[in-house]
């Protein structure tokens, strides 16, 4: 029954991999394994372990019932066949590309998209051989052209990371399956599992820093990957197990399932307080754009409503008064937190402009991904009142006018 298909995300959520009445003491919440070795009855039973014979637990680095049971639980929710769990989002997306990658092969990315990842893939990927073609992809054309024979990944978010803007999934991996054997990798960390499913859009595989709204109490660092069997059993043996070794410990698995729990109870709250903060900044004098998928005056409002449930807690917008301006409003804020990372319970608000400033004094090539402007400010919308957020950031915006 409680891995029944019929049952509803949140009941999903909540139970699926897990039945109480089959644990010793009957435990309703899942036990944590604090384990990073197990025994063998004997050497051959070793043996046949090590020459595929049987399979069972070996190694807390790719196996561990704690981390299992948020795997299938993870990959049931974005209807997947499989899943693995890493250390952050970086391990995740590390863990997958140098699985996926090798030297002569070719990465296809979208223009704009998190920083680190950013990093990684123009300052890393390359060091090894590895061609990158970055491109516009809101023209699925643009794709159609670039693709090639050596292009063996295709990587982007949406929302992008730090706009907010859409990209059409369907659209993407339609022509990226019709021109080869590419994967479609989706990052939809900015949307969690429970307003956006990528590969019921026709994407292979999706990225998640769970950081953000899968465990969505900002206590902790983790990520995760899920897509075909084959595929993240290969990233299990070779992206994880030797290439990053980038393993999500037993107790960070439990409280990551712990905020799972309330997913979509906590997601429907950030996206009903960040349409009326949206719509608040739409209106104030001193807001030149305001990047919000579900506003009816926003251009991915179509696409919205065809790839998402509802909005997340994740919008941008632009001032009037530029820079200065952005630095005067951030810093005049009483309530919101100056502070990267996104999807907590707190609310939290970056300018990437005025970081990446900071950051060229000691790494002049630093700059701002393609499509982010200086103006550019990131709101993470939390779980505090609307009226109280609105109130904060406008006493900051009405000094600007
Ligand atoms: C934060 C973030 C990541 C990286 O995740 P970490 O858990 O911080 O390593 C990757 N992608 C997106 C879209 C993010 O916002």
């Amino acid at each position: 029954m409680k891995d029944s298909k019929s049952l509803g995300f949140q009941t999903r959520a909540l139970h699926y991999g897990y039945d109480s009445l089959g644990e010793e003491f009957g435990a309703v919440s899942p036990p944590i394994y604090m384990t990073s070795t197990y025994a063998f009855d004997n050497t051959a039973d070793a043996a046949a372990v090590f020459s595929g014979e049987s399979s069972r637990y070996v190694y807390g680095r790719q196996h561990n019932p704690t981390q299992e049971l948020l795997e299938k639980r993870l990959a049931n929710l974005e209807g997947a066949e499989a899943g693995l769990v890493a250390g952050s989002g970086m391990g995740a997306i590390c863990s997958t590309l140098l699985t996926l990658l090798s030297a002569d092969d070719e990465l296809i990315v979208h223009h704009t998209m998190y920083s680190t990842a950013t990093s990684f893939v123009h300052e890393g990927l390359p060091r090894f051989g590895i061609t990158i073609k970055k491109l516009d992809l809101t023209n699925p054309e643009n794709l159609r052209s670039a693709i090639s024979d050596r292009t063996k990944v295709i990587y982007f978010e949406t929302p992008i990371n730090p706009t907010g803007q859409l990209l059409n999934i369907r659209a993407l991996a339609d022509v990226a399956h019709a021109c080869g054997t590419a994967k479609v990798l989706v990052d939809s960390t900015f949307a969690s599992p429970a307003l956006q499913n990528p590969l019921a859009h026709g994407a292979d595989l999706v990225i998640h820093s769970m950081t953000k709204y899968i465990n969505g109490h900002g206590d902790l660092l983790a990520g995760a990957v899920v897509g075909d069997a084959e595929t993240i059993g290969k990233i299990r043996t070779v992206g994880l197990k030797y290439m990053t070794g980038s393993t999500l410990a037993p107790m960070l698995c439990f409280m990551v399932m712990r905020g799972l729990k309330t997913l979509s109870v906590r997601m429907r709250q950030h996206g009903e307080t960040a349409l009326k903060v949206a719509q608040m900044l739409e209106q104030h004098p001193a807001v030149k754009v305001v990047r919000y998928p579900f506003l009816e005056s926003s251009p991915d409002y179509e696409l919205a409503k065809k790839q998402m449930h509802h909005g997340s807690g994740m919008l941008s917008f632009d001032l009037k008064s530029g820079l200065e301006g952005a630095i005067k409003m951030i810093d005049g804020l009483q309530l919101i937190s100056r502070a990267i990372s996104l999807g907590d319970t707190e609310s939290l608000i970056t300018h990437p402009g005025s970081l990446i400033k900071a950051r060229q004094k000691v790494e002049p090539a630093a700059r701002l991904s393609d499509g982010v402007t200086m103006d550019l400010i990131r709101l993470s919308v939390g779980l505090e009142d609307a009226e109280d957020l609105i109130s904060d950031l406008r006493q900051s915006l009405d000094r600007l006018v």
